[in-house]
């Protein structure tokens, strides 16, 4: 039949980048950005471009696996593997009651466009309330803690609107992340230039020189951890200078004074000791930034997982209220998002919403944590699985991640992924977390299945969406996760739920009633995307006629933000007084992105593990002259913890006293024997007991105290 080429897009990660994609006998062949989408443009990553790896490599599992009497894996068709894991959930139900079941929905999970609202239909029908996800490993603060603070309904400046942009910790050009008023992920680097071009002015805080700090008007070396100095000394500057909106902020602003009053400790001098940055540039910043007239300050996930995460996003929300960085009456709404819920969009602050801590919503047994909205903090499992009692978990099924190199405390997690009476890891390889599985489900990859773009919309400026068909044919026995999850709701007689409506339970529905059901109250249902897409060849639709614009607000209805709430001006003060560092423990282990891997998928791919062997540990050369390191020399790092070894690499790029590794890499079997080819994990040097935010149980993941040697 020759070669075929569809236009698509890619789903390695939440980028969702447009391509093109040669397939011959339904086999793909090639890949390649598609150069006439209006917002890539062409662009895609080296992650992206192995997407025929990922589909056609030989190690990929085209069978579900379930171990057998002698706990051997044995090759499993997809309905008996299912049964089996329908069968032990029922028993495990009937004995210990629905809490005992944990759901977790991990990074390559998210790339299917129906998998996480059917992993929490799942949940919610089954009734327990052990239904986690992957935010909660690394920025749950900005998801769930900012609403309380109000929330404009107009939505926050478009970065393409921006004079000024503030990014803390997050480096786009890599990671293919910012949170919303932050760059979009396709062709971050050339956007930025291109803005810069236009008077954008940039300034970047990052302990490591990163690809996006190299482009910054102004960079902040800010010290790892230390993030909340360098917001509180800028908000005293712009406070001290009355460089803040002062119309916008008496009309729309309470809690001004409280917040005044607790930076009013963090003057330049005291906030760029402590943050490790220069005064003067520090003040810059502050001007710099309260002088533009539109564009955010926005974190990446580095600043999260270095503690204090609350007070940061606290603070980032603080910056971007007081300079009043909001869409205004009469402007077209910033992420107009076609498969989104729509709610208002006024020029008016919406009624704080609290996410936590609200009667009603289920408390773990442990820390004193809870839910989040709707999903406990990942923080908490591994003592849920250990630990026996009412709720105790007995069972899990892991939706696309890797609990064994992704969450705290990795031996922990070991330990209690062991002890389960049954794991279940939906997972087209056999990561680190397959291995230990007691069953290993085969699913699709994502040219095989149809999906929209929902998770890369709140990037889209405009009303950009797709609908893709299933461009590649599906080998063996796999198939897509929403399937997998409806046929255990089928096996348990259970009813799951859709925004749209009840999920059809006798026959499992085709993907796009389901993307209907789960999208109701969007502005295009996805069943109209894929007609309007078929029409156009296959590429994008933008709705611009759809784009919502600001209306005037509801003089019915007056709220104002609350900078004090959740007392975090008295936060504030409390971090300024607390500046304990671990004794023994020198250095600062930092999180980084690798640009061959997204989180930990990518692994098993031959010609990214290429590009990148090991996990390197990046360390200044001159702290490596004094420690006795040599380039390429494996070391110990040891935190108060744990220890793992890593391959030294000097860089000039991180500060000194700092070593700079990817997370969520490697193998919980790596050691010094076998480090250069399987790469060290950092997860096992944190702890979910110590070191953790109260409110979210986000773990130290980063900013890690450790100490040095070689191995
Ligand atoms: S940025 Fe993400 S979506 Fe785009 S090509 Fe790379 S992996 Fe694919």
């Amino acid at each position: 039949m020759g070669i075929q080429t569809h236009k698509t897009f890619c789903r390695f990660c939440h980028a969702n980048c447009a391509m093109l994609v040669d397939v011959e006998d339904g086999k793909v062949q090639s890949v390649r950005g598609d150069p006439d989408d209006p917002e890539y443009g062409g662009y895609t990553c080296m992650k992206g471009r192995e997407l025929p790896d990922s589909h056609n490599a030989e190690h990929r599992l085209h069978h579900s696996l379930v171990r057998d009497a002698n706990g051997e894996f044995r090759e499993t068709p997809m309905a008996e593997a299912l049964d089996h894991v329908g069968s032990e959930f029922r028993r495990i139900i009937d004995k210990y009651g629905p809490d005992s079941i944990a759901l977790f929905m991990g990074s390559g999970g998210y790339q299917n466009s129906s998998a996480m609202m059917a992993t929490m239909s799942l949940a919610q029908a089954i009734g327990t309330k052990h239904f986690f996800t992957s935010v909660t490993l690394d920025q749950p603060a900005k998801v769930f803690t900012t609403e309380r603070y109000g929330k404009w309904m107009g939505g926050v400046n478009n970065f393409s609107d921006a004079d000024v942009a503030l990014f803390i910790g997050n480096n786009p050009i890599v990671s293919h992340y910012a949170p919303v008023g932050g760059v979009p992920p396709f062709s971050p680097s050339k956007r930025i230039r291109d803005r810069q071009k236009e008077g954008l002015k940039l300034i970047v805080a990052d302990p490591r020189l990163a690809e996006v700090g190299q482009l910054a008007d102004i960079y902040l070396p800010v010290k790892p951890g230390e993030d909340p100095a360098l917001l509180a000394g800028m908000l005293n500057v712009i406070f001290e200078e009355e460089l803040y909106d002062r119309n916008f902020v008496s009309a729309h602003v309470d809690g001004v004074e409280e917040l005044k009053a607790a930076v009013a400790a963090f003057t330049p001098d005291v906030a760029a000791e402590r943050a490790g940055v220069e005064k003067d540039q520090l003040v810059a910043a502050a001007r710099m930034f309260a002088n533009g007239s539109k564009g955010c300050a926005v974190t990446g996930t580095g600043p999260e997982m270095a503690g204090n995460g609350t007070l940061t996003e606290y603070l980032v929300c603080c910056l971007n209220t007081l300079c009043a960085r909001f869409k205004q009456e009469g402007e077209k709404c910033g992420v107009p998002g076609v498969y989104t819920a729509q709610t208002p969009k006024r020029a008016q602050v919406a009624p704080p919403a609290p996410m936590f801590g609200v009667e009603g919503m289920a408390k773990s047994r442990f820390r004193g944590l809870g839910q989040l909205l709707f999903e406990m903090p990942c923080n908490v499992m591994a003592d849920e699985i250990l630990t026996p009692g009412k709720g105790q978990i007995r069972a899990l099924i892991s939706v696309g991640g890797n609990p064994e190199v992704g969450f705290p405390n990795q031996l922990k997690m070991r330990k209690a992924l062991d002890d389960l009476e049954i794991f279940v890891q939906i997972d087209p390889w056999m990561s680190a977390s397959a291995k230990r599985a007691d069953v290993v489900l085969a699913p699709k990859q994502c040219l095989e299945r149809e999906d929209i773009t929902n998770l890369s919309e709140w990037w889209h400026e405009r009303a950009y969406a797709r609908y893709t068909e299933a461009v590649a044919d599906a080998p063996g026995d796999v198939i897509d996760e929403y399937e997998m999850l409806w046929s255990i709701g089928k096996y348990l007689g259970v009813q799951m739920n859709l925004p749209g409506g009840p999920v059809p339970m006798d026959e499992c529905p085709d993907k796009q009633t389901f993307l209907d059901l789960m999208t109701a109250g969007c502005l295009v249902p996805p069943s109209q995307v894929r007609q309007d897409v078929q029409a156009a060849g296959g590429a994008a639709v933008i709705y611009e006629d759809l784009h919502p614009v600001i209306e005037a607000a509801d003089e019915e209805e007056q709220h104002k933000f609350d900078l004090a709430a959740g007392d975090m001006p008295k936060n504030l003060e409390k971090y300024g007084a607390d500046e304990a560092r671990a004794a023994g423990f020198d250095f600062r282990l930092i999180s980084r992105r690798s640009k061959a891997r997204f989180n930990s998928i990518g692994q098993p791919l031959e010609r990214l593990g290429r590009k990148i062997t090991t996990n390197p540990a990046y360390i200044h050369p001159d702290d490596m002259q004094q420690q006795g390191i040599a380039d390429g020399d494996v070391i110990e790092i040891t935190s108060p913890h744990a220890s793992i070894h890593g391959v030294a690499k000097g860089s000039d790029r991180v500060r000194r006293g700092l070593i700079s590794m990817a997370h969520a890499f490697g193998d919980s079997e790596a050691g010094k024997h076998n480090v250069r080819e399987m790469g060290g994990s950092t997860n096992r040097l944190t702890s979910d007991e110590v070191d953790f935010d109260p409110i979210t149980g986000q773990a130290l993941q980063s900013a890690i105290p450790v100490r040095i040697a070689v191995a």
